[in-house]
């Protein structure tokens, strides 16, 4: 018998034809009439399908009784409760008919592929929507002004209107951009050494408008002369997202800041804002595409949703990640942790001497 395979009860098919089932991607199984196992290859015992040398799994059961019922290949996706989680397994079933009553049955675990799926539907039904608010905004700001043609009053407060909503639509597409652009992992070849003051300068000043308007006092700290290896600009976008963030959801004359630190391995920035903060039930799903704790203030700062998506993905595409720490009320602390490219005995001496 070869390793590949597993035989329960003794050959139902050859060898030779064993070892070609062997090359499929699929796990596979034979089964008798009784729905005990004759022959299955190891992948097979993992989905909590076959119990020693039966088929346990009701749905299963029932699939391989209606082919053997029916003398008729059939292919048909099942949901299926796995063993040791609470999530359902999506699992492809091919069954055809072989000799004697026997059937054999090969499985694909789709799981993964359905639930991109889905993700991918909501994103299209997302998109349309957010796109759908502006363009009518501007259809209807187009109509008003045509019917205000004599009332330059009117007009230019429609037009200033149209302005805002085009402003929208652009900020929305670029973010799209943006996060598309990040989704292709087309590898790190812009990767280059950078500065982190270089980079907390230039977002600083990207923003400076907006806290100005805001009056909203900006603070710089922490160690200096820091480098990270990656995409300057998504850098850049990533920290004047979480800026942008920290002015937005922060009241009139308070203060940002922006901290830098080398921390083991890494190289932290961390975006420090005494706004409104985020309920602790929502600090995962903040991150997730179009999401925002209240739609109705995030329409107001023009927020497209898309934001920390943007930064989330620029940290995992940098070997880092994203972390925050909120209190309602009080502030939110929003860190990008990115791995150090300095570290060397000089800049870590516990390491010198630990050697
Ligand atoms: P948006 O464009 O709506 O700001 P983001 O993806 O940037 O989208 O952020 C998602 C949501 O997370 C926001 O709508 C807001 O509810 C919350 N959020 C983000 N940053 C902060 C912050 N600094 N303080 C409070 N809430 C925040």
């Amino acid at each position: 018998m070869s390793e590949g395979f597993i035989s329960v009860k003794g050959p139902a098919v050859s060898g030779e034809v064993a070892r070609i089932l062997e090359l499929l991607p699929q796990a596979w199984f034979i089964a008798d009439g009784q729905g005990e196992v004759l022959q299955a290859s190891p992948r097979a015992f993992e989905y909590g399908l076959i119990v020693l040398e039966r088929i346990e799994e009701a749905q299963t059961r029932e699939l391989i009784a209606e082919v053997q019922a029916n003398g008729e290949q059939l292919e048909r996706e099942l949901s299926i409760p796995r063993t040791r989680t609470h999530a359902d397994q999506t699992l492809l079933f091919r069954v055809t008919p072989i000799a004697d009553g026997a059937v054999l049955v090969l499985i694909e675990d789709v799981t993964q592929e359905r639930i991109l799926d889905v993700i991918r539907r909501d994103f299209v039904a997302n998109v349309s929507h957010e796109l759908k608010t502006p363009v009518g905004a501007l259809s209807l700001l187009a109509e008003a002004i045509q019917s205000a043609i004599d009332d330059p009053e009117k007009i230019l407060h429609f037009a200033s209107r149209m302005h805002r909503e085009a402003e929208r639509l652009s900020i929305l597409v670029g973010d799209l951009i943006d996060l598309s652009s990040l989704q292709k992992h087309d590898g790190n070849t812009n990767f280059e050494l950078i500065s982190v003051d270089d980079l907390v300068t230039v977002a600083l000043d990207d923003v400076q408008m907006l806290a100005t308007a805001k009056g909203i006092e900006m603070v710089v700290g922490g160690t200096g002369n820091l480098r990270v290896n990656g995409n300057r600009d998504q850098l850049i976008s990533a920290l004047r997202n979480l800026l942008t963030n920290a002015i937005h959801y922060s009241h009139d004359g308070t203060r940002v800041a922006i901290g830098t630190r080398a921390v083991d391995e890494f190289v932290e920035i961390s975006v420090v804002d005494q706004g409104i903060g985020i309920p602790t039930s929502e600090s995962e799903r903040i991150f997730e595409r179009f999401y925002r704790v209240d739609p109705a203030r995030s329409r107001i700062t023009g927020g497209t949703g898309l934001g920390l998506s943007i930064v989330k993905h620029v940290c995992v595409e940098h070997g880092g990640e994203c972390s925050v720490w909120s209190q309602e009320g009080h502030g939110s602390t929003f860190t990008i942790r990115l791995p150090n490219p300095d570290l060397n005995l000089q800049d870590n001496p516990n390491k010198e001497n630990a050697e």
